[in-house]
């Protein structure tokens, strides 16, 4: 907590009042993303002279709250989103959790919202699912998608520090977003719009740096692409794709020897946890006389010159949603950039193995470390 004397976030001292009328699971091939929520909600609510009040797990519900507040005038919200999985033996893991919590109190700091303690929000997230865990959904590709958000709920029209605000998390069943498996897509390489710049807050998961991404998606979409690939600065560096960050594979045409590359975490990128799994992945599943694993700048006119070479082997975007989406194409000063793929193919090999390798660690075929959580 910020303020001495103030009550650290306190899992022990958890009230649950639980819904009287619980839903049904719904059947798999009915879940669109992000619609239906569970029955319940955990919410805390936070002061700076009194820190943490009781977390409490109670039905699904509407929030009152002040219109003067600042989250309505300020932006004083951060989120975050992960996935729990119901594995073979009926177990119900999160993936990854401790890196969501860190991110969520380097967000909150930020914005000069509260922290708190990891474990002790990992802790009550569990306590949440635990009450609706007959909805997360079974079979490869669905799971139940974990919203945690932090809003700043100060009544007062001053723009300040924020001395009230609301920790909330609410939780969604969802399936595969690609329903028939991979569906390659087409991006737009945008250079007029900018999603983070050096000194903001591109690396934290403010709701602030979302709506402003959606008119540029739009006109991105008008000329027949679904995302932007965000380009920035004079060398038009590639930063991340749409809500994504994004994998380059490239071939070395003298040596043979075989790239994967991705942005560096200069303030600019989200800090994506499935970004760092399938770097570490890479680094230890890939042979390394075979490939160089590499988080380097790159820019779109390295991608055009290796795709005319034919060094450019594939695309793919990486993040809890979609866990990994390939590209097939970039649109850049109006000609198409193609990402090779096979007759039939949506994806190249090497993404459709790192998809495997997460796939079977989420879902609870394979180990790796505490990447797991009961
Ligand atoms: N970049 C942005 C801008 C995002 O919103 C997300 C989704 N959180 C990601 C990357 C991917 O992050 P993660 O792998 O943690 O979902």
């Amino acid at each position: 907590s910020m303020t001495t004397g103030a009550a650290p976030l306190d899992a022990s001292k958890l009230k649950i009042t639980r819904t009287k009328t619980p839903s049904q699971p719904k059947p798999n091939d009915e879940l669109v993303f992000g619609k239906t929520m569970t029955d319940h909600m955990l919410t805390i609510e936070w002061d700076r002279t009194n820190g943490w009040a009781v977390p409490e797990i109670k039905p699904y519900s509407t929030l009152n709250l002040d219109p003067a507040c600042c989250v309505f005038h300020y932006g004083f919200e951060l989120f975050e989103g992960l996935k729990a999985y119901r594995t073979p033996d009926d177990k119900i893991t999160m993936f990854r959790p401790d890196m969501n919590m860190k991110r969520m109190n380097k967000s909150a700091a930020r914005i000069c919202l509260p922290t708190f303690d990891s474990q002790e929000l990992i802790a009550l997230i569990g306590k949440l699912i635990q009450q609706d865990k007959h909805l997360v959904p079974k079979g490869t590709g669905y799971s139940l998608y974990i919203r945690p958000t932090m809003i700043g709920t100060t009544d007062s029209l001053g723009v300040s520090v924020p001395d009230k605000a609301l920790l909330f998390v609410i939780a969604s069943p969802v399936g595969p977003y690609y329903k028939t498996g991979f569906k390659a897509v087409r991006l737009e390489a945008t250079d007029y719009a900018t999603r983070a710049w050096p000194g903001g807050v591109g690396d934290k998961k403010l709701g602030a740096n979302y709506a402003p991404c959606i008119l540029p998606q739009l006109q991105a979409a008008g000329r027949g692409y679904q995302q932007n690939l965000w380009l920035f600065g004079p060398e038009k560096n590639i930063t991340e794709v749409g809500t994504m960050n994004v994998f380059f594979a490239f071939q070395d045409k003298k040596t043979g020897k075989k790239e994967l590359v991705t942005a560096p975490l200069d303030g600019t990128i989200l800090e994506g946890v499935t970004r760092d799994s399938i770097l570490e992945l890479a680094r230890e599943k890939l042979d390394p006389s075979e490939w160089e694993i590499n988080e380097r700048y790159y820019s779109i006119n390295e991608v055009a010159e290796r795709a005319a070479k034919g060094e450019l082997l594939e695309a793919f975007g990486s993040g809890t949603a979609a866990v990994v989406s390939p590209i097939k194409a970039i649109g850049w000063q109006g000609n198409d950039i193609d990402v090779p793929l096979l007759p039939g193919e949506q994806s190249g090999p090497l993404t459709k193995q790192l998809a495997s390798w997460i796939a079977a660690i989420q879902y609870g075929k394979e180990q790796h470390g505490n990447w797991s959580q009961v």
